[in-house]
């Protein structure tokens, strides 16, 4: 059995696939865990139990009896990884997004998840399996992320009952949160400086807009991973006077990968989906092979052509 997340593993795909690998063993079940694209995961995540356990996917069997599918959006976000929803004998999706178009031979999607972790645990409670504190940190760290620490208007009354049930195992949570959402390198703050300081607000584009960039260049010029890119829109997002807050971040290769976020008025999943990307009302992203003037000239237009 073959499990894995997307590309770019974040707390809920890592913590979703660690769980439920962790819940399988204890089963008796043969699992590979892993995850597509480089073999690096966000240095926010490393402590996660299990993760140790994660194999690169160079490593992973072909055609797998069973290949289950955590937090994926679509088939581009599994990678090199889609080609086992048809070779294994059965594909499993388990699945969040809205923006998911259903693929995979048994299909446990729910929109209306905070979190993939939520379908895990639901699962993993219909096999039995005893919750131990490292199972439990694992399905905690995807919690937290995925409600933005329970302050996202996808948490729900079954989101702190779920937290409670993780608490009662003995975890530490207020550790795992500083680990998630308060811990950077000093060049943190340099980035900081640099995108902040070059940020655009465009009160009359949509329902209001602040963007931003960020190059991978740029973030290794400040000492920082690649991946802490992702933090940014986090800080843009506050903007009082922006319904939809916009990073764009510039790849090696040149393209653009477009983070969105809203406040509310706008669905920027919609607009996303409109660029071939996808994610949740509030948030969602896509690629860009524009450059980054043209990039946001395009989502400027989609913006006002929306009006919100
Ligand atoms: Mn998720």
């Amino acid at each position: 059995m073959v499990l894995s997340g997307h590309v770019q593993p974040d707390a809920d795909a890592l913590g979703s696939t660690l769980a439920l690998a962790r819940g399988l063993r204890a089963l008796g079940a043969r699992v590979v865990a892993t995850f597509p694209g480089p073999f690096t995961l966000p240095e926010s995540l490393r402590w996660l139990p299990g993760a140790d356990t994660l194999v690169p996917s160079t490593d992973v069997p072909p055609s797998p009896d069973v290949f289950v599918s955590v937090d994926a959006s679509s088939t581009g976000r599994l990678g090199e990884l889609a080609a086992l929803l048809e070779a294994a004998g059965t594909s499993v999706v388990v699945d969040h997004h809205a923006s998911n178009p259903g693929f995979g031979d048994v299909r446990v999607i729910a929109p209306d998840a905070a979190a993939t972790v939520v379908l895990v645990a639901a699962l993993l409670d219909g096999l039995a399996v005893h919750w131990d504190a490292d199972l439990a940190a694992c399905l905690y760290a995807g919690l937290t992320a995925d409600t933005g620490s329970f302050r996202f208007g996808n948490t729900a009354p079954g989101t702190h009952e779920l937290a409670a049930r993780l608490l009662r195992t003995g975890i530490d949570h207020a550790a795992i949160s500083q680990r998630l959402f308060d811990t950077a390198p000093f060049g943190w703050l340099r980035l900081l400086s640099l995108v902040t300081g070059r940020a655009r607000l465009e009160p009359a584009v949509g329902a209001g807009l602040v963007w931003t960039w960020a190059t991978t260049g740029e973030a290794r010029g400040c000492g920082l991973a690649e991946d802490q890119l992702e933090a940014l829109v986090d800080v843009v997002r506050a903007t009082r006077e922006a319904d939809v807050a916009c990073v764009l971040k510039g790849q090696d290769d040149g393209s653009w990968v477009v983070s969105l976020r809203s406040r509310g008025a706008t669905d920027v999943a919609r607009v996303a989906g409109g660029f071939g990307g996808g994610g949740h009302r509030a948030a969602a992203g896509y690629t860009s092979r524009l450059d980054c003037e043209a990039t946001i000239a395009a989502l400027v237009a989609t913006l006002r052509a929306t009006g919100r």
